[in-house]
């Protein structure tokens, strides 16, 4: 038992439906989509954020590869995407498992603010 609500969703204490999954990460539909396409990614193993995560090579490689996946599947690899890790409190991030946003199927803006 965790308190960390991305744990219990990789672990499947929480039934959640995997949009994709490989052996070290997980993928799934963000609860509140800011664009047609907007799936999580994370490690199946805890860490905090993305900068612990880039000290976990298979991890974070698993991450990105299972992003790719989920653009190959979503038919945004053709349109473009977005790979996003908000980290810390100006960037919003509320839930402190690391995990990156898929995002695309429409025009995004250019900047990152
Ligand atoms: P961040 O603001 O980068 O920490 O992103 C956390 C994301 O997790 C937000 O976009 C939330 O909508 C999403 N989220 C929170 N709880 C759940 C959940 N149970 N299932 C799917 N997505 C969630
Ligand atoms: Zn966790």
């Amino acid at each position: 038992m965790t308190d960390c609500l991305f744990c219990r969703i990789a672990s499947g204490e929480i039934p959640t439906t995997f949009v994709a999954q490989n052996d070290r990460a997980v993928a799934f539909d963000d609860i509140h989509p800011a664009a047609p396409t907007h799936v999580l990614v994370i490690p199946r193993a805890h860490c905090a954020d993305v900068a612990a995560l880039g000290a976990r090579l298979d991890d974070l490689a698993a991450v990105v590869q299972l992003a790719a996946t989920v653009a190959e599947q979503t038919g945004v690899a053709t349109t473009g995407w977005r790979l996003v890790f908000n980290t810390g409190s100006d960037a919003g991030q509320s839930v402190f498992h690391a995990h990156a946003h898929v995002v695309g199927g429409r025009r995004l803006s250019p900047n990152a603010g």
